[in-house]
């Protein structure tokens, strides 16, 4: 199928960053098991929820610092210099693909970057050093030096707003494909669980590749219920 196809976009989750360290949601074992997600009203509210909120993204600071890209990752990279992926649609937010060798315009992150820092109000962007030194400082969570309006890492929380250039991105490519592949996602997290059934409605071959069942199973042409390293291994330096 990777062969015939003339446009291939691929849907990755996290199960695709599982070899490099970073946990999934819905594993056992995985980030949710341990805590329950900080929605983003919650954020906004409270200085505790924030407090808490970057607790969290610092105690997992050398998981994310040390994580290389994988055998899928690089895979991906590698049908993209052949010209076969135009772009990635991740829901990923470690910026794997982009250390793979994907250009920055070429990864549409549905769900954000947990790499760098956004104000909530401004959008100005800050490094992560800057809201550990701050918090260091104060104890607390920092507010944006320009417009005190909370920062938050550039992820997107449940009952926060998509962002529209990416869900519009995602549309078109979905939509223009001739094979789509989600990759490691449990498939359960909307809008971003719509891209699969968008691509195959609008004619694209669809394949799945996850270790686990996932909801939309019945509607793939390919369902590769095995390890995502060993399968896409063979793709890695084509
Ligand atoms: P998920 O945890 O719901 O599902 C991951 C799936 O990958 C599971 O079904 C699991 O069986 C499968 N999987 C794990 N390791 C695998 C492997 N080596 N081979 C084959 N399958 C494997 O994750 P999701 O669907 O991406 O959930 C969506 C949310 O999780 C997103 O909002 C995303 O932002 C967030 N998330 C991202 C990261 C990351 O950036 N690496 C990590 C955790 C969660």
């Amino acid at each position: 199928m990777i062969a015939r196809a003339n446009t291939i976009v691929p849907f990755t989750g996290a199960g695709i960053s599982t070899e490099c360290g970073i946990p999934d949601f819905r594993s056992p074992g995985g980030i949710w098991t341990r805590n329950r997600p900080i929605q983003f009203d919650e954020f906004v509210a409270s200085q505790s929820a924030r407090d808490e909120s970057w607790r969290r993204r610092f105690a997992m600071e050398d998981v994310f610092a040390a994580a290389k890209p994988g055998r899928g990752h690089r895979a991906l990279a590698s049908l993209h210099r052949a010209g076969k992926i135009p772009a990635v649609i991740t829901q990923n937010i470690d910026n794997l693909h982009q250390a793979s060798g994907f250009a920055p315009d070429c990864v549409i992150e549905l769900h954000g970057n947990t790499t760098y820092a956004r104000c909530i109000g401004c959008g100005q962007v800050y490094q992560l050093d800057w809201v550990k030194r701050r918090f260091d400082q104060d104890g607390a969570a920092p507010d944006c030096s320009a417009c005190e309006e909370p920062v938050k890492t550039a992820t997107i929380s449940f009952g926060q707003a998509m962002p529209e250039d990416e869900m519009q991105r995602a549309t078109e490519l979905s939509q223009s494909c001739d094979l789509f592949i989600a990759i490691g996602s449990s498939l359960v997290v909307w809008p971003a669980a719509g891209f699969p059934m968008m691509a195959k409605n609008s004619g694209a071959r669809l394949v799945i590749i996850n270790r686990e069942p996932t909801e939309q199973d019945d509607i793939a042409d390919l369902v590769i219920r095995h390890d995502i390293g060993e399968t896409l291994g063979p793709f890695v330096g084509n």
